[in-house]
């Protein structure tokens, strides 16, 4: 019996397997059904990057597993995005790159080997998408896209700020990203924004923390308020001209709609709400992105958690495709759009 040519043709061009001829729950999962592409990365407009490493949770563990299971659920994802009028995969040349390296129990390590692998990603232009993974592993991901383009405007959603100084003595930790990252020079605060944040805090200071070093903060009432127009407006005042890097903490949602998450806080976003927002984002000059923190242990059944991740990736694609085929939409993946200034923490305001 002969196999079916026209499925696999299609993935010559990076193209996903169509479910319209091949189905869903048939061959090895990559996300999308994209084709897996490690070596030779020519002509790819974005790679997929797992990134399984949960050593530096400070509670759930199982965000190892995440890449895993949002490729599982992503094997839903269709072309076309209707809200954004594009169909993603025709627009860019996405491929599945596989999972960094990594070295469970050592963040540190961690950085070093997963930063090797993001870097020769990063060089040939392609756009970094990554599934994790803890939030820690945002801090490995900003080194590398910052080296390129310099200190990041980050958009930031999460109902933990992560710029907490230490965790249990330990300052690489997935509550403590944006205060390394900051630090390092990798992001400017002034041209950052936090958003979704709630919860049972520490005390009246977790708040104020994150405005003091120089992020504009807005907590989950303030968004909700705010609402997704006038988010996007926002963000794109906020960031001038800086490159961003958009990275999506499934815990800014609901438990009710993300459990199978590390440190899940009620009164969140629902799935639909999270969609509006980063589809507000639609024309922000993005460099990288990530959506973190999917455990899939703690998942419901039909792994709603994992469903939201990858759908969420998806928008973020749909954000990339946006800017590839809006003419003068901006430089190719804003590559070459570094602009230097500085990065001390001031400027912080509450929104
Ligand atoms: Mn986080
Ligand atoms: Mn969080």
């Amino acid at each position: 019996m002969e196999r079916e040519p026209e499925v696999y043709a299609r993935q010559a061009g990076y193209r996903p397997i169509d479910a319209r001829l091949s189905p869903r729950f048939a061959g090895i999962r990559t996300f999308a059904r994209l084709p897996h592409v490690r070596d030779d990365l020519s002509g790819v407009d974005v790679a997929i990057i797992g990134f399984p490493f949960d050593t530096a949770t400070s509670y759930r563990s199982g965000a190892r597993f995440g890449p895993e299971g949002i490729r599982s659920a992503s094997v839903l994802l269709r072309p076309f995005n209707a809200h954004q009028g594009v169909d993603v995969f025709e627009a860019l040349a996405c491929v599945d790159f596989g999972d960094v390296t990594i070295a469970p129990g050592d963040t540190v390590i961690t950085y070093e080997r997963a930063q090797a692998d993001l870097v020769a990603v990063i060089n040939t232009g392609a756009f970094p998408l990554v599934l994790g993974g803890d939030h820690a592993i945002t801090l490995a991901e900003l080194r590398e896209v910052a080296r390129v383009h310099g200190p990041l405007a980050l958009v930031h959603l999460d109902s933990h700020s992560d710029t907490w100084d230490s965790y249990f003595g330990q300052p690489y930790f997935h509550g403590t990203t944006f205060r390394r990252a900051l630090e390092e020079g990798l992001i400017d605060p002034a041209r950052s924004i936090q958003a979704g944040l709630r919860g049972p805090l520490y005390s009246a200071d977790d708040f104020e923390e994150p405005r003091r070093l120089g992020f504009a903060t807005l907590t989950t009432d303030e968004l909700r308020a705010l609402g997704p127009a006038a988010y996007g407006e926002l963000v794109r005042e906020r960031i001038g001209e800086r490159p961003v890097f958009l990275t999506f903490d499934v815990d800014f949602c609901d438990p009710a709609y993300a459990p199978g998450t590390g440190t899940p806080e009620v009164g969140g976003f629902t799935s639909a709400e999270a969609q509006a927002f980063v589809r507000s984002l639609a024309g922000v000059p993005l460099v990288g992105a990530d959506v973190v923190e999917t455990a899939p242990a703690y998942d419901g059944p039909g792994q709603p958690t994992a469903l939201l991740a990858a759908n969420i990736a998806w928008e973020i694609l749909a954000l990339v495709a946006l800017r590839e085929r809006v003419p003068g939409g901006g430089e190719r993946l804003a590559q070459g759009s570094r602009s230097d200034g500085q990065t001390a923490g001031n400027g912080g305001e509450r929104l």
